[in-house]
């Protein structure tokens, strides 16, 4: 940061390049593209598939507002599609239920960093023709099939990152975009700044013309230097804060397994690599004689502070108004009401996480039916 003062260049430049160089490497991609959200990773993401009214692309129901927007943003309609209870993952029987003659792309999402059954998701997609754009916002560092979430798998599949505040790595407000496939990268990295033939920081270095050529209408999407900063640092004690998150989930799962009520998120599968993101609880209502947000109360009282992610899109008035109801995707219907996030952060202490495990082993015990 400091660093990024002195040198006078605040917005993209020098640091953007070298942060996009680290991340690629660290997930193993020839292309990364910083941009000022993973909101905007998204939506460049599918801007390179020029939508036209009338296509859909397909969107687990159990996700963030941002990855069913975008899709609006392309004028496209997203096909919410329904979740595995246990993982809350997207599941590949539901995505190829989804899919029709209009379909054009495929968005898993991560859920709270567990990889999606990419393997099956993939053999969807090539089979019926469809971009693969992977909401990985939770999902750094990760691992699916053998490789890092974001690594290179073909020139049919982006991967969007979010450096949000709360996210596993931030820059405050940032987002990246890795793939494999150099005429995307080129048209996206105009997009990324309104479409301009050359970006500022080009056009400053020596023997560059100042000229600039507008190729198309594009987006105010760059990141600036002084968060990317602030992103290689975090990048080098990613690794880190990833176990420690893990240190976390273990702990809390075994802790919950001592008492009634309480369902612990189901460990990774094998192979697989969590990010942790989220850790989230699903409540056995049948088994307690108070609700989920009487629960995040009670948790509040004995100085807990939990959330809740996410409730469904379609459980939303806009996608209510859309058609969707909650008989068309009841698997996330049913988990809704029954979700619970544990505070999960690398410098959680020890002592805090038992404080943590205790207070909701004691809501669960004192209200249990
Ligand atoms: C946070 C998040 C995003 C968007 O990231 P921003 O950086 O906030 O734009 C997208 N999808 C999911 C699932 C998220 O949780």
């Amino acid at each position: 940061m400091a660093r990024v003062l002195r040198s006078g260049w605040l917005t993209s430049g020098r640091e953007v390049e070298r942060f996009e160089a680290e991340f690629a490497a660290a997930v193993g991609a020839p292309e990364a593209l910083a941009v000022n959200s993973g909101t905007a990773a998204l939506h460049l993401a599918l801007a390179a598939l020029d939508l036209k009214t009338g296509d859909e692309v397909i969107v687990p129901a159990m996700t963030f507002a941002a990855t069913a927007e975008v899709v609006w943003h392309c004028g496209a309609r997203p096909v919410l599609a329904d979740c595995d209870a246990a993982t809350l993952n997207l599941t590949p029987a539901a995505a190829a239920r989804a899919v029709t003659r209009r379909s054009r792309a495929l968005m898993p999402v991560h859920f709270g960093g567990r990889p999606c059954e990419m393997a099956a998701l993939r053999e969807i997609a090539r089979a019926r023709g469809l971009a693969m754009v992977v909401d990985a916002a939770h999902a750094f560092p990760a691992r699916e099939n053998g490789l890092a979430v974001g690594a290179a798998r073909g020139a049919a599949e982006a991967t969007a990152f979010s450096f949000y505040a709360t996210k596993t790595l931030t820059t405050g407000e940032g987002g990246m975009l890795t793939g494999a496939n150099a005429r995307r990268a080129r048209r996206l990295r105009s997009l990324r700044l309104h479409g301009l033939s050359a970006a500022a920081w080009g056009r400053h270095r020596r023997g560059a013309t100042p000229h600039y050529e507008i190729l198309a209408p594009g987006f105010k999407y760059n990141l600036t230097d002084l968060a990317a900063a602030i992103g290689r640092a975090q990048l080098r004690r990613a690794a880190g804060a990833r176990r420690n998150r893990a240190g976390i989930a273990a702990f809390y799962s075994a802790a919950l397994a001592e008492g009634p009520a309480l369902e612990a998120p189901p460990p990774a599968a094998g192979g697989e690599t969590h990010a942790w993101h989220l850790y989230v609880v699903q409540l056995r209502l049948e088994q307690l004689r108070i609700g989920r947000d009487r629960f995040l109360e009670e948790l509040r009282r004995r100085g807990v502070g939990a959330s809740v992610h996410f409730k469904p899109l379609h459980m939303h008035s806009w996608y209510r108004r859309a058609g969707y109801s909650a008989a068309m995707l009841p698997a996330a219907t049913r988990a809704f009401p029954r979700l619970i996030s544990l505070p999960i952060y690398p410098d959680l202490t020890p002592a805090e996480r038992e404080r943590v495990a205790a207070a909701a082993l004691e809501v669960a015990r004192r209200f249990r039916r």
